[in-house]
């Protein structure tokens, strides 16, 4: 399952984070999931407890925030807003664009308890 390589990956930076600051427990963990990263909330919501078990954020609540897409325009360079089956320039209209962000998965912020 694609989303808990991912999640898997995820916890090692949550891990990494959490030894640097000292922290006991990871209480909270906020994403920003592009809506082209491939990645599926639903399931990296299912996979997050898998890949959590028995870490430092195993009780951590899992914030998951859709990022923009963005594209920029090979025509006019605008950059503009776009959805993801809808990759227009908003602009000038013209389908000749590239995905600048909104395929990435991105983590925001980690809240740490350190008491
Ligand atoms: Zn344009």
């Amino acid at each position: 399952m694609h989303e808990l390589s991912v999640c898997l990956s995820l916890m090692q930076q949550v891990e990494q984070i959490a030894v640097e600051k000292n922290a006991r427990r990871v209480t909270r963990i906020v994403l920003n999931i592009g809506p082209l990263s491939g990645v599926e909330p639903e399931l990296l919501r299912h996979a997050y407890p898998l890949a959590a078990a028995d870490t430092v954020a195993a009780e951590a609540e899992l914030v998951m925030k859709s990022a923009d897409i963005v594209v920029r325009c090979s025509q006019c360079n605008a950059e503009s807003k776009a959805t993801a089956n809808r990759l227009l320039c908003a602009a000038c209209g013209d389908f000749r664009t590239r995905v600048i962000s909104g395929d990435e998965l991105t983590l925001m912020s980690v809240e740490l308890d350190t008491a």
